[in-house]
């Protein structure tokens, strides 16, 4: 049985050889949803040669020009990294991982986003996902081929798939998804402008990627963004002089 809901994004993948390894790796796990974030060349023949009797996964591969898009209705969105990362993110271990995101995809399409071979996620990739996931590997070299960790992680979720329970009643409100998070994230640094916040971070530039990291932790759902938002409305609404025109 497929599962639709779990995406697989590549963020500018180079090779299209990778790119055709990890629709086949998909396909023997079962997993068809695959969108690749501005690739260097697609299609391409080399990825049609390495995809082997999984054409059909790459023909349906969506092409966006940037990660937003292809977190477009998403709840739960788990970045991959072979670095270590620093203490404001979650991480999972990859089976985990699986077993939450096979949880997660019942009440809405969850994602597992891939970076390029050579540079991996930027860092305003990675605050686009509630948690990271990082496959064990040696310390001395633990940055796997792009499509062997696309193997891996697909290859978990295949064996979590087996495993889960049959789904009970969907948890309460759905998670916020993506958009709903980058419009809150517009509201906050709005509102930090207009009543003169300012930045007091060491560097003076990280204060909003400090409450991203803060709520994307927290996986908030609709409900509790809509809480977020209501209030920072109503701060707005405090600062406007008498008369002037509520939001
Ligand atoms: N130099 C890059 C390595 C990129 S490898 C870096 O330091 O991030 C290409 C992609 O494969 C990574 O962005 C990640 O999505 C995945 N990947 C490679 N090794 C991994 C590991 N040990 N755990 C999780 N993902 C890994």
């Amino acid at each position: 049985m497929q599962t639709p809901d779990i995406r697989i994004v590549l963020v500018s993948p180079s090779h299209p050889g990778n790119i055709g390894a990890a629709a086949r790796a998909m396909k023997n796990m079962d997993l068809s949803c695959l969108v690749l974030v501005n690739p260097r060349q697609f299609p391409h023949a080399e990825a049609s040669a390495r995809a082997s009797g999984a054409d059909d996964v790459l023909r349906a591969a969506r092409v966006v020009p940037a990660l937003r898009q292809a977190l477009a209705g998403c709840g739960y969105v788990l970045a991959t990294t072979a670095r270590e990362r620093d203490q404001y993110f979650r991480v999972l271990d990859v089976r985990e991982a699986a077993a939450r995101l096979v949880a997660e995809c019942a009440r809405a399409p969850a994602a597992v986003v891939f970076g390029a071979e050579r540079s991996g996620l930027s860092n305003d990739e990675l605050e686009m996902a509630h948690a990271l996931v990082r496959i064990p590997a040696s310390p001395a070299y633990a940055s796997l081929n792009l499509a062997m960790a696309v193997q891996l992680v697909a290859y978990e979720l295949y064996r979590a798939r087996g495993a889960a329970a049959p789904v009970s009643a969907p948890l309460a409100a759905p998670l916020a998804t993506t958009e709903e998070l980058e419009r809150l994230y517009a509201h906050f640094h709005e509102v930090l402008e207009q009543i003169d916040f300012r930045d007091r971070t060491h560097s003076g530039t990280h204060l909003m990627a400090r409450i991203r990291r803060l709520l994307q932790r927290a996986e908030p759902d609709q409900n509790e963004v809509n809480i977020l938002r209501g209030i920072l409305t109503a701060v707005q609404n405090r600062r406007r002089p008498a008369g002037g025109e509520p939001r």
